[in-house]
């Protein structure tokens, strides 16, 4: 009798390589039938047999787990963002800054291109896909595992020995065929079409039912491959080697000696884009030599070896059917052309962006117009000029709104602003909605068990008037309203209450204060500590906080002098929600370093490059990335970069290690 196991192994091995041949390679050797065959025989056995049970098995690919909640998980190493450029002189200015900084002439560049998806970071430990994690605000994303497993290109078990653990960045997408194919169905079910194969993509890693992204025609295209020290010298070769591991890097990848060979490369592709299978918006031109990259290093936001260059965006014309007026959570108004739907880069359009009043008046355009339409890097499309040959004889000039579309209030326009606001900040329907849906959001309060819509209605409803009101709710209360029953009503005060223990930097965000980002609430919350610290904050101390202008330090003395907002900040208080910096927090925190700027380079033996930047951070020091003069220490790992070491002894700056450095705390 053959031994099981090994028989069970065997058709895993069979059918991965048919999986491989067939998804990445594009280049079948089976039927689908003999395929099935294979597989049912192999789930039977898997059934039959569950103490061979394997998380990585083919099998595990159709799908079934189903997640309620995504974990957020933190990233290792930062997903960070690309700088972007639209010309050849970009490029060129590009290519100085870093010869420059690496103190070399030739450089030598990779070409991707832009696939325009959503970014997935894979971690592989052992040769086996462990987690999968989108992401998200590029420090934290969620876990998508068990989703991605059913994306047939991404390799659950690498071929041949590849490195222990590594992680691989890459983009999921939608390809346009499987995408055109998703939405001729949902037309025939009566169903409205998505909009576009990227948000499509995204918002299937989000389904809670693997087995409905399984029946998703997704794809994972490999742009980047993270570990702490290959045992490489390129980029180039690391998405080779990655290919030979079994994952899917399109060929369009190329070597480039210089910036008019990237040009080439970029022309190409300008009008060769719309054969390829999926959309493109760009390409990635990245240094290719790691130690280069190594050297080059990362700005706040983005990688200082890759730039991006985006494609001019494609245009059309329609008909302006009407302009409609949206509210915002802040009052903004902002005008919407309804268009006769057009099809504009792969995607249904049908409404547009007007931005504002003067830009209506600008380009003069009128309904009945017919509009030139485009759709540039963001996601909704916008109105750019008007077609006047075709002007009906009839047509009328816009005439602007005056009045609120939700409450009525005269508009106001300060001096300077481009919008119209409405006023009524504590009376308007849709500012008092929307500012408890932002308060909810996922980036501030996370609130579990409560969306958007449960909002509209528990206000409708007259349960709650600001996000205070929340804190009071009781279960039975929520039960009686639509489409509640028990359970969810337990859920939301259950994510009511645990959000009580959500960081203030978060609450401080959420609280909607105008201008107050994500990052400005960081600055806040780290520098005044406390909300009544910072409502007590003078205009004058605001503005001597890093990077608070003018215009935010405006709009928090407004807030702070508000009545209502002192009240609304009295009740969160009472309720037990987090308006300081936690102990742990503060205990981590010291002045230690305050005045001193750090320049960090190389690999540290006890922390990660990150965590030894927000060590200095945390301990009042600033980091920068490029030493000058004004450079206190540099701090030095294993393979610094050398034009880094030449710079800092001709500038006499001390080069201490880890070690003085936590001395030094
Ligand atoms: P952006 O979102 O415009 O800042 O562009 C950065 C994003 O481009 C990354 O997060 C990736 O998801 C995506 N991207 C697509 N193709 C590539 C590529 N070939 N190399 C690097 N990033 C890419
Ligand atoms: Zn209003």
């Amino acid at each position: 009798m053959p031994n099981i196991q090994d028989k069970i192994t065997a058709l895993r091995e069979e059918l991965r390589q048919h999986n491989y041949n067939y998804y990445v390679l594009d280049n079948a050797t089976i039927s689908d039938y003999d395929f099935d065959i294979k597989l049912k025989e192999l789930q039977q056995l898997e059934e039959e047999h569950p103490e061979f049970f394997d998380a990585n098995s083919p099998t595990q690919r159709v799908g079934g787990e189903i997640t309620k909640k995504f974990e957020t998980v933190t990233h290792k190493n930062r997903m960070y963002s690309l700088d972007n450029s639209y010309s050849k002189e970009d490029l060129f200015d590009w290519e100085k800054r870093i010869q420059k900084m690496l103190g070399v002439e030739q450089i030598e560049y990779t070409c991707e291109l832009k696939y325009d998806g959503a970014s997935i970071n894979l971690t592989y430990e052992n040769g086996e896909l462990k987690r999968a994690v989108t992401r998200g605000d590029g420090f934290q994303g969620d876990d998508v595992t068990a989703n991605i497993k059913t994306i047939k290109s991404i390799p659950l078990k690498l071929k041949g020995n590849s490195i222990a653990d590594f992680e691989i960045r890459g983009e999921i997408i939608l390809p346009l065929d499987g995408f055109n194919k998703m939405n001729k169905e949902r037309i025939e079910a009566g169903e409205d079409p998505y909009r576009n194969p990227r948000n499509t993509a995204s918002g299937s890693l989000k389904l809670q039912d693997s087995a409905e992204v399984a029946n998703r025609p997704l794809d994972c295209l490999l742009y980047h491959v993270v570990a702490n020290r290959l045992p490489l010298n390129t980029h180039y070769e690391a998405l080779e080697n990655a290919k030979k591991a079994g994952f899917k890097i399109p060929n369009t990848l190329k070597i480039a000696n210089s910036i008019d060979a990237v040009f080439d490369f970029i022309n190409h592709w300008d009008t060769e884009r719309h054969q390829l299978p999926y959309e493109t918006d760009g390409v990635v031109i990245k240094v290719n030599s790691l130690a280069h990259q190594d050297e080059l290093g990362y700005t706040s936001k983005a990688p200082r070896w890759a730039i991006a260059y985006k494609y001019k965006a494609e245009q059309k014309s329609t008909i302006l059917k009407s302009i409609s007026y949206q509210v915002g959570r802040t009052g903004a108004i902002t005008p919407v052309a309804n268009l006769e739907p057009i099809e504009l880069a792969g995607t249904i359009v049908k409404r547009a962006s007007l931005h504002n009043a003067d830009q209506i008046e600008k380009l003069d355009i009128r309904v009945n117009d017919t509009v030139f339409v485009e759709k540039g890097g963001e996601i909704i499309p916008k109105v750019v000029g008007v077609d006047l040959t075709k002007r009906p004889q009839d047509s009328v000039q816009t005439q602007y709104i005056s009045i609120c579309p939700d409450c009525e209030t005269v508009l106001e326009r300060k001096e300077g602003d481009a919008k119209h606001y409405c006023p009524n900040e504590y009376g308007c329907p849709t500012q008092i909605t929307g500012r408890i849906q932002h308060f909810i959001s996922r980036k501030a309060m996370d609130i579990d068990g409560l969306g958007a819509e449960t909002v509209e209605l528990l206000f409708k409803e007259n349960l709650i008037t600001n996000y205070a009101d929340l804190y009071d709710l009781k279960v039975e209360q929520i039960i009686p309203l639509e489409r509640m029953a028990e359970r969810s009503a337990q859920n939301m005060v259950e994510g009511i209450e645990a959000s009580k223990q959500i960081p203030f930097e978060k609450v401080l965000f959420g609280l909607g204060i105008r201008f107050v980002g994500e990052t400005v609430a960081k600055k806040l919350a780290k520098h005044f500590k406390s909300i009544d610290n910072l409502m007590r904050a003078s205009f004058e101390e605001l503005i001597a906080v890093d990077e608070i202008g003018d215009r935010i330090a405006e709009s928090i003395v407004d807030f702070s002098n508000n009545l209502v907002n002192i009240q609304l900040i009295d009740r969160l208080k009472s309720y037990g929600v987090q308006l300081q910096l936690s102990a742990e927090v503060l205990e981590n925190q010291t002045d230690t370093l305050q005045g001193k700027i750090f320049v960090v380079s190389g690999v540290f033996a006890k922390m990660s490059r990150n965590e030894l930047k927000k060590s200095i951070e945390d301990n009042g020091g600033k980091v920068s990335s490029s030493i000058s003069k004004k450079t206190t220490y540099i701090i030095a790992g294993d393979n610094m970069g050398p034009s880094k070491r030449i710079k800092a002894e001709e500038l006499k700056i001390p080069i201490i290690s880890e070690d003085d450095y936590l001395k030094m705390l």
